[in-house]
Order: structure tokens, then sequence, then C-alpha cells
């Protein structure tokens, strides 16, 4: 064995040089032989759990999981810290799944990911009767649950397991704390007599900040312009309108948005998604179905536009936020309209009246967050049932809200409340405290009241402020089975009768909006930032060689622990974060050749780094490295000329129409059809639809003087892409599937002849050589003939 001990293998493998919370006893346990429960907060870190015994035990591990995307991400990150794990599902080729069985029979395959249909249907299990199994993980295994909202009814079957290998362990995985889905997942999964790992609900790094809403977009756009550039976030809306209307809004400020819902076809959301996962600086805009699965642990903010319904809804959105443990923030921004609204959507579900008063009790909780003026962090956690301290990250910790005694106000509005009946909603209880000249009120009668005018003093906002924080206190209610009308609980007879002063948060509270920390507050020196910024580009282009996100080959962290320890030697590195033996092996001496490009600058000095066989290097002055011709010249010029045009009339900047890297990639790829338009680097389906015209417009003078070499290339490039669309048509699988875009560009400009030379092109592996080789090579070779004639 080459690891000696599960520490060693988390060093080793994995590059994390210590255990968090609770992962050392389950992968005890689990490595001992013994079944565990665990319960970890999104981002804790459950997959390591078993991970590290399926590397410690004799045989395969098999890990169920439903979804395959949350399936392939995680056999890409295990290989490129070189384990060897696959998945198996319906996408699958029937070969590569021979291939596997081979694989699971020798014992060289670690880990087997599958649905949890598939690891039921007997004949899988037939196969597994003559298997060595190292254990069984039941990953997201609140889906036996019914009280979950993720109900599966094939976890349910996943009970077998026990009666049938009895003498291999199982763990059950889950973010889901409450007390009836930790039982039925016992029951169903037979895991009455295993331990339970339960973990704290805390997710430290997270900032929460929530604030009333005014303008929602344009405080929106405040918060992410006091950001950091170039991170990524999540933008939740309620509607998909809205989703549509906040992405175009925030490209027209110069952020690289993107809209993702139910309405969008399903390959704009694929593609989107992808970007998402793949680029830096990405902000994807999208209704809550966004994220179920969606494993990158880079995300630097989420932010809520509207109020979530419940605080579970809420802890799990926003928790999407920081998984690599470095700062990120929860930023949500709700009005008074987002409670009224959700409780009609209760009220009007068909749901029986106590499955309706649940989910009223689990909107006023989260309204409570809101609402509150004390730690946020610490109501959040009260509601998973842990107590805690003021947290200090969080605003309310940071910047206390300045609080008044507003027991007169409140009064004022209270006994409004009661003279009018408690029959009317909030506007209309505003209106006649403001004195109101309104029809309404006159046929009312309400004119005449002694609380009529009282409140003129004080704006419609203020009292639409005062409103929700006596909502929040318990002081009012809204009648759900009227109108939302106003309703005065029990505890609003103290204050009229003057027996208890009401503190309430003072009114203007946009200048407490608070700084969020920066990111880039650890960088110290000049140097420091040239380093970061180097090993970013570094990660992005080789992310873009390798055609996998650029988390797959290292996280933020990992970066940031390089500049801090600046290593010189290969030893060094083994002390860097994140970076184990396969990693170190693979992108060590790139590491090492740019920290010594950086380490020798002088401080004045420009950067002097430029990655080895980069395919598009960043330059100050794109034009003079690019272009080779007068033509090129003539064309980049054109393009350009157009991009401005249109950044004007679209009131937005440039880089937001297409970079400089789309750009350069046209002058020397110039497209001619539809075809070539999606072969062009940087142009995702949502760009085409909006450009490809005009863009096509510009190129189409320049596009048949494009030099012979290039023409072969594009030449190549179509044939391959028809070779691309009608195997994915045969397999039914999606073109992406069987070759990305960026592997058919690269085998065009490479044109390899040999099986091994096939095997050097960036994405193509050796499923994909041994599927599509044959065929590849046969084409590429026609086209060299047909060139010939
Ligand atoms: P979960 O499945 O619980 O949401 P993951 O297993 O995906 O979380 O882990 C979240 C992130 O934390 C991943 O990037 C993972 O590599 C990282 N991680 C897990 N365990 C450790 C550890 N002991 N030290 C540092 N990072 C860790
Ligand atoms: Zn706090």
């Amino acid at each position: 064995m080459p690891h000696s001990s599960a520490l060693q293998i988390l060093r080793d493998v994995f590059g994390y040089p210590e255990f968090r919370g609770r992962q050392a006893e389950i992968v005890d346990t689990l490595a001992g032989g013994g079944s565990a429960l665990v319960l970890m907060p999104t981002g804790g870190g459950k997959s390591l759990c078993y991970q590290i015994p399926a590397l410690l035990r004799e045989g395969t591990a098999v890990v169920v999981s439903p979804l395959i995307a949350l399936m392939d991400d995680q056999v890409a990150a295990l290989r490129a810290a070189g384990v060897h794990a696959a998945a198996v599902h319906s996408g699958t080729p029937p070969q590569t799944v021979r291939d596997l069985a081979d694989d699971i029979r020798e014992g060289s395959l670690k880990l087997l990911y599958v649905a949890p249909e598939r690891l039921v249907s007997e004949r899988f299990l037939r196969f597994l009767d003559h298997t060595a199994v190292s254990l069984f993980a039941i990953d997201e295994a609140h889906c036996v649950s019914q009280w979950g909202h993720d109900f599966r009814p094939e976890y349910r079957a996943l009970g077998l397991l026990a009666e049938r290998y009895p003498a291999v362990p199982r763990i059950a995985l889950t973010a889901t704390a409450d007390a009836e889905t930790r039982a039925d997942i016992k029951h169903y999964l037979h895991l009455q007599s295993a331990p339970e790992f339960v973990s704290s609900f805390d997710r430290p790094n997270i900032y929460y900040q929530i604030i009333e809403k005014n303008n929602g977009k344009k405080q929106l756009l405040d918060f992410l312009k006091r950001r950091p550039a170039g991170d990524s976030g999540i933008v939740y809306c309620l509607s998909r309108k809205s989703v549509e209307d906040v992405a175009a809004f925030l490209c027209e400020n110069g952020f690289n948005a993107l809209p993702y819902h139910a309405g969008l076809s399903m390959d704009t959301r694929s593609a989107n998604q992808s970007r998402f996962i793949r680029e830096d600086s990405i902000i994807i805009v999208a209704t809550v179905a966004f994220g179920m699965g969606i494993d990158k642990p880079d995300v630097r903010f989420v932010c809520h536009l509207d109020m979530p319904q419940s605080i579970e809804h809420f802890y799990q959105e926003s928790g999407r936020a920081g998984r690599d443990g470095l700062p990120a923030a929860s930023w949500l921004c709700y009005g008074m309209n987002n409670l009224v609204l959700l409780k009609e959507r209760i009220q009007e579900s068909g749901a029986d009246d106590w499955q309706k008063q649940i989910e009223i009790q689990k909107l006023n909780a989260m309204f409570d967050v809101c609402e509150t003026a004390g730690c946020r962090r610490q109501l959040l956690l009260r509601h998973f049932g842990e107590t805690s301290e003021p947290c200090g990250n969080c605003d309310n910790c940071l910047h206390p809200p300045e609080r008044f005694d507003a027991t007169e106000d409140v009064q004022k509005l209270l006994s409004c409340v009661y003279r009018v009946g408690q029959s009317f909603a909030a506007g209309y209880v505003i209106n006649v405290l403001r004195g109101k000249d309104d029809d309404w009120i006159r046929r009312n009668g309400h004119h005449t009241l002694s609380t009529f005018a009282i409140g003129a003093k004080r704006s419609d906002k203020d009292w639409r402020a005062i409103v929700r924080q006596c909502i929040g206190l318990g002081l009012l209610d809204n009648d759900t089975a009227n109108h939302q009308a106003l309703l005065l609980t029990p505890a609003a007879r103290a204050v009229l009768k003057g027996e208890q002063h009401v503190m309430l948060r003072t009114l203007k509270r946009e200048k407490s909006a608070t700084q969020v920390p920066q990111k880039s507050e650890w960088l110290r020196t000049e140097r420091e930032e040239r380093l970061w910024q180097a090993l970013k580009q570094w990660r992005s282009e080789r992310a873009r060689a390798d055609n996998v996100p650029a988390y797959i080959i290292c996280g933020d962290k990992t970066l940031q622990s390089i500049v801090q320890t600046q290593p010189e030697t290969s030893d060094a590195l083994h002390q860097v974060y994140g970076l184990g033996d396969a990693k170190i092996d693979k992108f060590g001496s790139e590491i090492l050749e740019i920290c010594r490009s950086i380490g020798s600058e002088t401080d004045s000095g420009g950067s002097a780094f430029r990655l080895p066989e980069s395919p598009a290097k960043q330059s100050e002055n794109p034009e003079d490295e690019f272009l080779h011709s007068s033509r090129d010249r003539a064309l980049w010029q054109a393009l350009t000329q157009w991009r401005g045009e249109t950044a004007d009339a679209e009131g937005c900047p440039e880089h937001s129409i297409c970079p400089d890297d789309s750009l350069r990639d046209m002058v020397a790829f110039t497209p001619e059809t539809d075809a070539d338009l999606a072969a062009v680097y940087g142009l995702g389906a949502v760009r085409i639809a909006k450009y490809g015209a005009a863009i096509l417009e510009v190129c189409q003078p320049y596009a048949r003087s494009l030099p012979p070499e290039a023409k072969r290339e594009r030449a190549t490039m179509r044939r391959l892409n028809r070779w691309c669309a009608d195997t994915a048509r045969a397999q039914e699988l999606a073109e992406h599937q069987i070759l990305s875009k960026i592997t058919l560009r690269a085998l065009a400009a490479r044109r390899p002849q040999t099986l091994p030379e096939l095997q050097t092109v960036h994405g193509i592996n050796e499923e994909k050589s041994e599927r599509y080789g044959a065929e590849l090579l046969a084409l590429l070779a026609e086209a060299e003939e047909a060139e010939a004639e």
C-alpha cells in the first residue's frame, strides 16, 4: 500500500493539511468497517468522508448519487487528483461500461458513481455479488424522505443493501438536518445502529447582509460595484421575467451576467451553466431551480432579490457561496410586498390547512431574520437548533443598527389598525395615518377617525418600515384570509396601553450599508498582486487548454497559498495547500516557472510572465502581436469598430459585447457560416443569437482572403463539426458530450495522424480515444486528401 494512513492520503492525494470538523472520526469509522450517518452543511466536506476510506480499503467503493452532473463533477475532481474513479449512467457508452467492469474485477477502480435505480437493478446487484465492494456511500440521503423537497422513490430500495451485503460498511450523507428527515434516513436505509455525525451548520466564512428594498436592481448594482472585480456569483430572482430583466440590466452595466430559468432552451441553459462553472467572473441570474447539484467551490457571493420562503431555502441557496472556505457574501434585499405575495401564494396553494400553517410559520421565521436588529447568524443557527454568540461577521454585528424609541409612532399605527376594524391592508392604513384625500377612505367614513392624519409627518416609506418591524416584533400580523389586512396580536395590547416601550431600527439605513471585506486585503505587495494575477491567468489558460473548470486545476485557496509561500523548489510545492502529488507532477514546473519569473522582476518592471504554448496570450496592445498582415489589421479594425458602435448603442462596455479574445479569433479564423461562428472562442449561443448575423456581415469581405493554413483549419473544422453533430444524433447525446468545441478546434489545428498523437490533444482522454479515435483519424486523413486534390 502506498499510503499508510488517512492523514497521509489527505495530504498526498488531496493536498489538504488537516481534516475538518468530524471528518477524521468519520473516515476512521468507515475505514474500520463501520457504517455512519453524516449530517454536514453544504461545503462542509462530505465527499472526503467516503473517498478516503475508499482509498484505504480493498475493492471498489460504490457511490449513489441522484444527479449525473453531480457524479461527473466528482469524478472529474477525483481524476484530477490522480484517483481512478468513474461514473456509470445513461450517457456512458457500453464499451466503457465493459472496461470499467474489468477494472473493478482487477480491483484498480477505487470509486464507482451510479444512480440509485441502476444500483438496485438485479443485473447490477448480481455483478456486485461477485465483486469486492469496499463501501457503499449514499449521497444526498434525504432523497429517501418525503419530508424533504427532493423525494426520490428509488432511494427507498437502497435499504436492501443492508441485508444483501451485511459485511460492507454503508455511509449516508446529507445536508438536511431536520429530525423527521433524519429518522426517515435511518429507517429506510437500515442505519438504526450506526453512529450519527452531526456538524455545526455554521458557515463562518459567509458574511450576511440583509437590506430593505427600495430599488432592488440599483441596490444590487451598488453591492456588486463595491466588490472586487472578477468574482463569480449567483443572483436569485423569483420569476423568469425578472431573471431576464436583471441579467440584461447587469450586462448593460458591464457585468458578465447570464440568465438561467426553465423557460430557456435546454441548449442555452446548459451553455450558460457550463460557462458559469468553467469561467471566472460570470454572474448567473437565475430562478431558485439553479444550483442544485452544482459544485463550484469558488462562488464568491449569492444575492437574493426577493425573500426566500423559508430559512431552509435561504440557507441552502446562500450556502452555495464560499464552499472553498474563503470569504464569501450572502446578500438579500427584501420588501413588505415579498411577505404579502408569499403568504398569498401559500393560501392559494392546494395544501391542507395544517400544511399551510407550517409554511406560514416558516415564512415568518425567515422574515424575522430579515427584520432582526441582532446577529443574523445567531438567528439562523437557532433555527437549526444551535446556540451561538454574536458572530462578528454579519451586517448587524459589524454595524449595529441605530435604534430609536418609536413607542409613540407604534401606538399611532396600532390604534389606527384598531379603528379601521382590522380589515385593511398596510397601504390603506398608512393612507389613513397620513391623512390622504382618497375616495375610498371617504366612502368608508375613515376621514373622520381620530387617527386620520395623525401620522402626516412621516413619509409613506417610513410608515412601511414601521409596519414591517412591528410584524417582525410580533405586534401586528397579516390576515391571510382577508387580503392581508393588518391584525393586532395579543402583544399589541401592552404597547397600546403604554405599558411597554418599543425600540425600532432607525428608519434611514442606507448609509449603514456596509463594505464587504475585500478579498484582496491579504495581498501586501505589488509583487504579490502580480503573482496572484499571473497565477489566475495561468489557471484560466490551463483550464481552457485542458477544457475543465478553473477550480479543477486548483482552487483560489491554493493560489493564495502559492502567493504566500512563493515556492522555489518542488519540495516547497508540497507545502502548498491543495497540491497533491498528481497536481505537482502535472503543473509543478509551470507554477515554479511563474513564481520564478515574477520573483526575478524588479518591482517597477512589467510582467515578464508568459505561459509556454499559451493559446491566447494577453498583451496591452493586442494588435501588435496578432495582426500579421494588412488584411488582419483591416479586419481587426472593422471588428473593433462594429463592437464599439454596438456597445454605444446598447450603452454597455465593449467587452460585454464580446471579449478581445473573440475578435482575435475571428481575425485568425474568419467565420463564414453559422456553424463557423460556433467554433469561435468566446461566442456562446446567446452572443451568436444576438450578434451572429452582424459579425458574419463584418467578416464576409475578409472570409475569402484567409491565409491558406487557416482556411485549411476552417475546412477541417467544418468536417469535424458535421461528424460531431452526426455522431451526437446517432447516439442521442448532446454534441458537447461527444467532444467539446475546444477539442474540435485543437484537432483541426493539430491534425494528429496517429493514435498516440491524437491522445495528446486537449480533451481526448483514453475513453474518447478508444471510442472515436479511429473515426477521427480517418476523417482527418480524408481532409488531407481532399486538399491535395
Ligand atoms: P459537501 O459535499 O459537503 O458540500 P465537498 O465534499 O464538496 O462538500 O467539499 C467542499 C470543499 O471543501 C471542496 O472544495 C473540498 O475539496 C474542500 N475540503 C473538503 N475537506 C477539506 C479539508 N479537510 N481541508 C480543506 N478543504 C477541504
Ligand atoms: Zn452576526
